[in-house]
Parts: C-alpha cells; sequence; structure tokens
C-alpha cells in the first residue's frame, strides 16, 4: 500500500516547476563561490553580508520564479542608471538626450572622471558621469517634482512605492566627492544645468532606493515586454525608447566587461555595487540577481556565472542564432514570447 506521506512528498516535488528546480540548482551550486568582495568605498555597502544570495526570473507573462535571499532588499546603486535614462528619453527624446550624453562603451572604469574630449560628452548614460547627466535631465516643475517623478518611474517599473534607504543616502552624499567632481567638469562644459547640485541629490537618491531579486527580474521583465510592467500591465517607458535603453546595456551595461559580457552572455544587463544585476531577455523574460561580493570591475561575481550558464545553456545570447526558445520549453510556458 502507498505511504501517503510519499505520495505527498512526491506531489510536492513535481509541483516544483523546472524554472524554479533550475534555479535552485543554480543557486546551490554557486552559493559556496567565495571570490569577490564587497564594496566598502560607500560606508554603508561594506554592512552587506557576502552568503546573501537570491535569484528570481519572471516572464513576460507575468509569472515570477523565486529562489534563496530574494526578497531580501539592498540599494539599487547602478542598476538604476538604465530606468532613469529610460524615463529622460521619455521627457527629452532621442536627440536632445543624445545631445548631452553619448551612447559610447567606455573601457574605464564605472567611476572614471572623463568626458569625450571633442563632444565634452560624458561617454554613456550607465556610467557615473552619464548617470548624473541623465539625472539632471529629469523634468520636474522643481526640486520636490523632480523626485517625485523619479521615483514614480520605479514604481511603474516594480509595481510597489519606492523606498530609499537614509542610511545609504547619506553615506552616499557624504562619500559622493568623486560624483561632485564629475558633476562640476560637466557644469564647466556646459553640459549640465546649473540645477546640478538638485541633480547630484536625485542621483544619490535613485542609488539609494531599496530593491530585491523579485523587483529586478519584473524591472527587467518591463523592459523584455515593450515597455508594460507584465505583472501591474501598466506601461512604464514609451515602447519606441526601450531599444535605446536594451542597445546601451547590453553595450555598456557591465562596466569595464561590457564588452566581454555581450561575448559570453549577449544579453542586456546592469549590474550596481549593491551586488544587484537586472538581465533582459527581449519577449521573454527578466532576470535578477542579487550576491554582493563584487569582482574588481565592480559585477557580482555570483551574478556573472549564474547569467553566464543560463544564457549558455537556455541559447539566450542576442545573437543565437535560430533563438525559438525550444531550450526554455520545458522551464515554462510562456504564453507570449519573442
Ligand atoms: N552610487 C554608486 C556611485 O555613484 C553607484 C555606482 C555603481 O553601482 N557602480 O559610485
Amino acid at each position: 500500500m502507498p505511504d501517503p506521506i510519499d505520495d505527498l512528498l512526491g506531489n510536492l516535488k513535481s509541483s516544483v516547476s523546472p524554472m524554479r528546480a533550475t534555479l535552485q540548482e543554480l543557486h546551490a551550486k554557486y552559493k559556496s563561490v567565495s571570490d569577490g568582495t564587497v564594496a566598502d568605498y560607500i560606508p554603508e555597502l561594506a554592512l552587506a553580508k557576502p552568503e546573501w544570495f537570491g535569484l528570481s526570473l519572471v516572464t513576460v507573462d507575468g509569472d515570477a520564479y523565486d529562489v534563496g535571499d530574494h526578497a531580501l532588499p539592498f540599494s539599487i546603486q547602478s542598476v538604476s542608471k538604465p530606468f532613469v535614462f529610460g524615463q529622460a528619453l521619455d521627457d527629452h527624446g532621442r536627440d536632445a538626450v543624445l545631445a548631452k550624453v553619448g551612447v559610447e562603451p567606455t573601457g574605464e572604469a564605472f567611476n572614471a572622471i572623463v568626458l569625450d574630449e571633442e563632444s565634452n560628452r560624458p561617454f554613456n548614460p550607465l556610467v557615473n558621469a552619464g548617470a548624473i547627466a541623465t539625472a539632471d535631465l529629469i523634468h520636474g516643475k522643481d526640486f520636490a517634482d523632480r523626485i517625485k517623478r523619479l521615483m514614480t518611474t520605479f514604481e511603474r517599473y516594480t509595481g510597489r512605492s519606492p523606498h530609499i534607504d537614509n542610511a545609504i543616502f547619506m553615506s552616499e552624499r557624504t562619500t559622493g566627492h568623486r560624483n561632485r567632481a564629475i558633476a562640476h567638469l560637466m557644469l564647466n562644459f556646459g553640459m549640465v544645468s546649473d540645477q546640478i547640485a538638485d541633480s547630484l541629490e536625485l542621483y544619490f537618491q535613485q542609488c539609494s532606493i531599496m530593491v530585491t531579486a523579485h523587483d529586478l527580474a519584473v524591472m527587467g521583465a518591463t523592459l523584455a515586454n515593450a515597455g508594460v510592467n507584465p505583472v501591474t500591465k501598466e506601461r512604464a517607458i514609451k515602447q519606441q525608447h526601450v531599444k535605446d535603453v536594451l542597445s546601451v546595456m547590453l553595450t555598456c551595461g557591465m562596466y569595464d566587461y561590457a564588452g566581454e559580457w555581450a561575448y559570453r552572455v549577449g544579453l542586456p544587463a546592469k549590474s550596481g555595487v549593491g551586488g544587484g544585476i537586472c538581465a533582459v531577455v527581449p519577449g521573454v523574460c527578466g532576470i535578477g540577481i542579487f550576491s554582493p561580493p563584487l569582482d574588481p570591475r565592480g559585477n557580482s561575481v555570483r551574478g556573472l556565472k549564474v547569467c553566464e550558464e543560463l544564457s549558455e545553456r537556455f541559447g539566450l545570447h542576442a545573437f543565437e542564432l535560430g533563438f525559438t526558445g525550444e531550450k526554455l520549453a520545458d522551464q515554462f510556458r510562456l504564453r507570449k514570447g519573442r
């Protein structure tokens, strides 16, 4: 006679979806990786525990697969940059934004104090210089209104009201001399407005927004879904600007590792020094990863490994010929798709 407990366990096991099982497998495989160091140049970031590790994948249909510390909040840091770039594009249009910020990868560190010598523009919106210039473009009738608009942008992507961690914000702000130097260099060249002091505050605020790996997956899924949040069904960015954001993420999103990332993983993505990565599989899903230990370039060590393996296993590279989603078919049922 079959044991009812065994039966129940068997049923529970088979109810674990293949995608969740895959993420669990990757989590178990990479959690013992101990390479990398937690960022400490913003003092508050040094409080993160190296063992924190969360994975999340959200499809364009709004289905979520979450594993490990997927609900643990951490500061979004540079992962905020492409989303603010998208808002600047919506506010001003492509040409006006391009006049202030380029779209060239730099090959330099994210906080390099460099501008394009000919145009005086920051190279791209995903290094600090470009992100500060982008924050400067956010519209609003006054400072409070600009902050509100920026927060509303994030709310549309995550589906919930953003929380700014005050300790991280103060830590960013009191140690942000390098970012101030970059801002003043741009002011010297007339690339930012005279409201730059406010714009720096906006930038420090956007970096201090708390998110989870799950949030990053929903944000990625929104870009994957042509700009509509697949959970709330709310549009977060005009459809025509989604490809602009994704192309810059593909070429510039992973700091000075961006070229090798495009080569090995081939997905638009953005990392942050809090240990977050948001990757996008256009038409399919968003991937959110949280693991604080970083490599020397500032990318999450475990995050890179997980993305590399997911891309390889499921043929997710943007230039994978004949991507049909076949390898994903038994992982989750996709009602829409690229
Ligand atoms: N707030 C951080 C800074 O301005 C963001 C950097 C990052 O995540 N790469 O240095």
